[in-house]
């Protein structure tokens, strides 16, 4: 055989086994991030490698999936993903439990950075009474959404950008509208003209729609194992309850409904129903 062909197959050879390999490792992880609005991944040592354990923290079921094919892999079967409030205070051990076991995890402070908006409709800001009533019983809504709690055979761990735009805000700004303080940002804005295409960035089921006080045209996505996706502010929704959706499918137009500066997607990532940084799930 000549020398050039050897090679040609070598390097075929070569090529089609380290394809393999990536496909076997392909179980891509949120990049870890311990800090309150980050994640941290547990692995969950000594639990029974048959029975998918069933994990908890801070009273909020979490996800649990095989460590085959990650970084974990050699460490233990089973590894927790859970999302870490913002509210978590980095001085104090925090816990989670898996069965009848105890894990203990430590997590580092983060500074975010504080945002003043000016809001022209007052009401956004100072809600009149029936606005606050409206706005409680919407909250319960969206609330139910992200507890849910569903099993799909292929755990969602990395998501595709739902829409195409510059990032205006990040997640966790201490915000400030008409110099008035309020929640922190609880997702990742990202800027957009009325009416461009917002995608599903994994594949799941439509949990929740509704033209909500604060969020405007809202779409929530339950992709299993209590992560869930929150589309707001769109223009149009273009899609149902139930609907089961997959990754690049439309579920709505970007808009400027709701309290907003000016039309963008706000995407809120909820893990164990924990707004956590949508910027850990993406491929980058
Ligand atoms: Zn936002």
């Amino acid at each position: 055989m000549p020398h050039i062909l050897k090679m040609f197959i070598r390097i075929s050879v070569l090529f089609f086994v380290s394809l393999l390999s990536f496909q076997l490792s392909a179980m891509e992880l949120p990049k870890e991030s311990r800090v309150p609005g980050g994640v941290a991944i547990i692995p969950l040592d000594g639990l029974d490698q048959n029975k998918l354990p069933s994990a908890w923290y801070k009273s909020n079921q979490v996800m649990v999936v095989s460590s085959k094919g990650t970084p974990y892999e050699e460490q233990s079967h089973w590894i927790a993903i859970a999302g870490i409030p913002l509210s978590a205070k980095p001085d104090q051990k925090q816990h989670l439990r898996a069965n009848a076991t105890s894990f203990y995890f430590n997590i580092a402070g983060k500074e975010y950075k504080a945002q003043y908006l000016t809001i022209k409709n007052k009401r956004h800001v100072e809600p009149d009474p029936e606005d606050v009533k409206r706005w409680r019983r919407e909250k319960a809504k969206m609330t139910a959404a992200f507890k849910l709690w569903s099993l799909p055979e292929q755990p969602v761990t990395q998501f595709e950008l739902p829409a195409n735009g510059p990032f205006s805000s990040p997640f966790g700004l201490k915000r400030f509208f008409n110099k008035q303080p309020r929640n922190p940002h609880s997702g990742l804005d990202i800027a957009a003209p009325v009416g461009a295409p917002i995608t599903a960035p994994a594949a799941g089921v439509i949990a929740d729609t509704g033209d909500y006080f604060f969020n405007g045209n809202t779409v929530i996505i339950d992709h299993g194992h209590g992560l869930t996706t929150m589309y707001c502010h769109m223009s149009k929704i273009e899609a149902k309850i139930g609907d089961r959706v997959n990754t690049g499918d439309l579920i709505g137009l970007i808009g400027k409904t709701g309290r907003v500066t000016g039309p963008h997607l706000h995407w809120s990532v909820s893990l164990n129903n924990t707004r956590v940084d949508p910027i850990l799930f993406l491929n980058q």
